[in-house]
């Protein structure tokens, strides 16, 4: 089985570009071997006008069955014979896309250190996959691949070219061209979609593949009108699964509706501020950013605290999770989002592709959505929750303090959120206007407390309240923090 992709090109910007972009030199033939076959990576043409890879894919047959991987088809009288003989060595599938994603990793999460300005540039491409699996037939492959900004040829494949009259068979050739897509996501479309159409995994599918699905799918998967569709078949109709899924496209789509939700937008009226009154009084107060003082407000409580293994919940684009990794008392961090977006830029900031194996044990991203009890987020020492609960909408919040305070349950939590009452302070905040567009409330101290103070009877914790910024006498500090610990006899003896 077989796809190629080229790319088109000008002098000045050269088709073998694409070697670079997939980290495979046009002159070599490679070879990859992978648990069910052999990957083969040659360039049937390369040059300045146009240029061409190639991923050929053996299947050994036998090695599937070995595996206990070949069971995707059949339950017919012939099953058995039917795990030697089908079409697996021939068509495109989840084995192809597998192929895919681990012979071209870098250029799927669009990664180039030798040329970095080319991963986001987009490229005029061409894909073709002469035989495809297409369940739902050429409308399906049309109404899959057209809204993500590919023009879309199917024809079909005869049963056999020398009897036309046995009709066509269920596989398709596909060629997708687009002028405006980056390979990073052309591959990522075709790591989904093509056992989409294929509509049988060679593999059994379990939970990770939730967050393979969502990693891939970032950026289209969210708005695709086909979404259910996708999602349900690349779980192989694992309901649970797909309801997981979609759930946590949902929010992926909230939080991802208003683009600045993972911008520290009320730093960002915080350095405006600076700039604008950079001869006013208190300078000494405006010389270090909010942002900055809340990470050592933080981290502070943390060290007193004595915690060793921390999630930052809400994590958005990392920057406590780095300033947590530069100090050795944690052992371990862990960084959860809801927004791929968010760790995408997290992970490109930790630059956890390049750490060295000591740091990188020490560090996760996962996605996740704080609205839903998660298990993998108990046990942990110290849960932060930094400028996260305001973006939150209020009918929300009681999800988000069961699985923090009652299903996750650390020792210490840390909430931080601005406080109402100081933004009359903000010259450049217009009065009655919170500080960023997608905060859905802001508290003053009082209701803050009261909300912190019902949380912590609830569900077995102490509270203590600390202000973060200069702590006006009338209107208090910029930002409130609340720190909670767990009381409940059961979990000191614990
Ligand atoms: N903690 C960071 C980012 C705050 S911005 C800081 O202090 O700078 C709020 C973050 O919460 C965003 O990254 C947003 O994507 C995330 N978020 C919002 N709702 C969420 C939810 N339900 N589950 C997990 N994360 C969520």
């Amino acid at each position: 089985m077989f796809l190629t992709i080229s790319a088109t090109g000008t002098p000045e910007r050269p088709a073998t570009d694409l070697g670079y972009l997939l980290h495979k030199h046009p002159d070599n033939a490679q070879t990859f071997s992978t648990s069910y076959g052999t990957a083969h990576v040659l360039y049937p043409e390369a040059s300045a006008e146009r240029c061409t890879a190639a991923l050929l894919l053996e299947v050994d047959a036998v090695a599937l069955v070995r595996r206990g991987k070949g069971k995707g088809r059949g339950g017919a009288p012939d099953a058995a014979l039917a795990q030697y003989v089908n079409d697996r060595p021939y068509a495109a599938s989840s084995l192809l896309a597998v192929a895919l994603s681990a012979v071209f990793s870098s250029a799927m999460k669009g990664q180039c250190n030798a040329r970095p300005e080319l991963p986001g540039r987009p490229l005029p491409l061409r894909v073709e996959v002469p035989a495809l699996p297409a369940r739902g037939g050429a409308d399906l492959v049309r109404a899959l691949f057209e809204p993500l900004g590919w023009t879309v040829t199917v024809e079909a494949v005869a049963l056999d070219a020398e009897f036309p009259e046995w009709g066509d068979s269920r596989y398709v050739r596909l060629v997708l061209e687009s002028e405006r897509l980056t390979l990073s996501e052309a591959l990522r479309h075709l790591y989904v979609l093509l056992p989409v159409l294929d509509d049988a995994k060679h593999y059994w599918v379990s939970s990770d593949e939730v967050d393979k699905l969502l990693r891939a799918g970032d950026g289209w998967l969210p708005d695709h009108p086909e979404q259910q569709l996708i999602t349900s078949r690349y779980l192989s109709r694992r309901w649970s699964l797909t309801r997981e899924a979609m759930e946590r496209l949902e929010l992926v789509r909230l939080a991802e509706a208003d683009d600045s939700a993972v911008e520290e937008i009320d730093n960002a009226v915080a350095e405006e501020t600076e700039a604008d009154s950079e001869d006013a009084a208190e300078p000494e107060e405006k010389s270090v950013s909010l942002a900055v003082q809340r990470r050592d407000a933080i981290l502070a409580a943390l060290h007193a605290s004595g915690a060793a293994r921390v999630l930052d919940l809400g994590c958005g684009q990392g920057q406590l999770v780095q300033a947590l990794l530069k100090d050795m008392r944690f052992t371990e961090i862990v960084g959860v989002d809801v927004s791929m977006r968010a760790l995408t830029v997290a992970s490109r900031r930790l630059k956890l592709d390049r750490m060295g194996e000591r740091q990188a044990e020490r560090v996760k991203l996962m996605q996740g959505s704080l609205a839903y009890t998660d298990n993998r987020l108990k046990g942990y020492d110290a849960a932060v929750l930094s400028e996260v609960i305001e973006h939150l909408d209020l009918p929300r919040l009681p999800a988000l303090e069961y699985a923090v305070f009652g299903s996750a349950r650390p020792k210490t939590v840390l909430v931080t959120t601005p406080n109402v009452e100081y933004n009359v302070r903000w010259e450049t905040l217009p009065a009655g206007h919170s500080r960023h567009g997608d905060h859905r409330f802001e508290w003053t101290r009082e209701e803050f407390r009261a909300w912190a103070e019902r949380v912590a009877g609830r569900h077995g914790y102490g509270v203590e309240f600390t202000p973060v910024g200069p702590d006006d006498p009338e209107v208090g500090p910029p930002t409130q923090m609340a720190t909670f610990v767990l009381t409940t006899k059961e979990e000191k003896a614990a």
